[in-house]
């Protein structure tokens, strides 16, 4: 068999961002000084940035262009008719109103559907949207599917809505209390782990039965698309455009933070059919995004989004994105990296509590292998743990998460394919010192989410 060639850019370089170069010494002592967080690191001393996928992405030659002739007018921008025409067509739906990012739309929307005790129910809610939600009084309950539970199972859809679940809560909440069932694509929360087709039918179904408002939360709607056509029966010579059409054509309303697939830095959407629900809408977004015709957006922001919109659904692409990131994911665990599977579409998730197992949970071996990754390699990740999620008892014990986990979310268009090598790489030293490997304590902490924050001293 001929041997695979190697996944090259679809793109070429045309502006480059130099990097700065650091030794383990440095790096050991910036480390220091930002109190072993990657939070609190200066950007400039990081090499390869995997903190985040979000509104890092590296925009595209046309989307500079666009830039140059954004239309900045207060109402009626040409920008923003290229936005409208653009989203209108992706998703069928005639309500758009732009915002400045995801979580924008989500305070709008669910301010609105919210309150006192109004149940959300979701695959998995992300945190924005469950603080969104929680914030008006509102209850906001997760239904991931049984196939989720084992972090190693190479099943397709580990994202999808338990739709059996769901309708235990709509029993027992009461129809008229619900409302909304909201489906995150990918599934951010769990691993970036994709919804199927036959999984966003199935809450249609339940939606019309029970006359509920189906919400797709869809910033990463054509990395998903990309999971159906491979993974689903019958869509292999559909194009991941249309894929995307018709999931949003099963919805009432579309969700989405322009930072992650629209390929732009800042950005959000807000996309609705209901007439009653837009007007009530596009009031709360003039008194606090800005006028209808522009949301939290200038023009140019506007011209970028519509063309990075097209630009996502490029099937080159796409099959470079997730191909890329299944490269990172298979080739750490060929190393024997314990790595969450199936590979997600915008990051790899490393188990650290298996790769560090001398290290307890309340010494957070995950944060551990964060502070690892970044002194061996100029690295920076996030831990997704017991830092993020954990909790204290009465008694001052911590609870710890269900997983202790270590996220390297890739950026859009940004590093090349040598640099992922050079981080599969870095794995080696990880490897070869795992056994001297040491967790780290909490010497300072807020009050909510202190992972941004929180300050920590290494444990000899
Ligand atoms: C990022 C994200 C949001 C929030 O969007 P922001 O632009 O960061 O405000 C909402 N939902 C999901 C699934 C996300 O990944």
């Amino acid at each position: 068999m001929k041997k695979p060639r190697t996944l090259a850019e679809p793109f070429k370089i045309k502006m480059v961002e130099p990097l700065r170069m650091t030794t383990p010494e440095y790096r050991r002592q910036t480390l220091q000084t930002a109190f072993y967080n990657p939070f609190l690191l200066r950007s400039d001393d990081v090499y390869i940035d995997l903190l985040t996928d979000s509104g890092t992405s590296a925009m595209s030659d046309q989307q500079w262009a666009g830039m140059m002739v954004g239309d900045e007018s207060y109402a009626g921008a040409h920008s923003w008719e290229h936005l409208e025409r653009t989203v209108r067509d992706l998703t069928g739906m005639p309500y758009v109103l732009p915002t400045h990012q995801g979580r924008a739309a989500e305070r709008i929307l669910y301010g609105i559907l919210g309150g006192i005790d109004k149940v959300f129910i979701s695959n998995t809610h992300f945190d924005t949207t469950r603080a969104n939600i929680e914030f008006t009084g509102g209850l906001a309950f997760d239904c991931i599917s049984e196939e989720h539970s084992n972090p190693f199972a190479e099943l397709p859809f580990k994202g999808n809505i338990d739709t059996d679940q769901a309708g235990k809560i709509i029993l027992q909440y009461g129809k008229e209390n619900i409302s909304a069932i909201i489906l995150t694509v990918t599934n951010n929360s769990a691993g970036g782990q994709p919804v199927s087709m036959h999984n966003a039918r199935q809450v249609r179904e339940l939606c019309n039965e029970f006359g509920i408002l189906f919400v797709i939360d869809g910033c990463r709607i054509a990395e998903n698309s990309y999971f159906i056509k491979h993974r689903e029966a019958g869509y292999a010579e559909t194009s991941c455009r249309d894929i995307a059409r018709e999931m949003l054509g099963l919805a009432d309303a579309f969700v989405m933070s322009a930072k992650k697939d629209a390929l732009v830095n800042m950005g959000g959407l807000l996309v609705m059919r209901d007439k009653a629900l837009a007007e009530k809408c596009t009031n709360l977004l003039i008194i606090s995004e800005g006028f209808a015709t522009y949301g939290g957006l200038s023009g140019r922001d506007m011209e970028a989004i519509a063309i990075g919109l097209k630009e996502i659904f490029d099937e080159d692409y796409l099959h470079y994105r997730i191909k890329s990131t299944e490269y990172l994911g298979r080739h750490l665990h060929e190393k024997g990296i314990p790595v969450l599977r199936p590979y997600g579409g915008h990051a790899i998730y490393i188990d650290a509590k298996t790769l560090y197992p001398h290290i307890p949970v309340e010494q957070f071996p995950g944060q551990a292998l964060v502070c690892d990754l970044y002194v061996q390699g100029g690295i920076r990740c996030v831990e997704v743990g017991s830092v993020m999620f954990g909790k204290y008892a009465e008694d001052g014990k911590l609870i710890p998460a269900k997983s202790e986990l270590v996220r390297l979310a890739i950026p859009r268009r940004v590093y090349t394919q040598s640099h992922i090598e050079y981080v599969i790489d870095v794995f080696d030293d990880i490897l070869e010192e795992r056994n001297q490997a040491r967790g780290v304590k909490i010497a300072y902490e807020p009050p909510f989410l202190r992972h941004f924050t929180a300050r920590f001293e290494p444990l000899t």
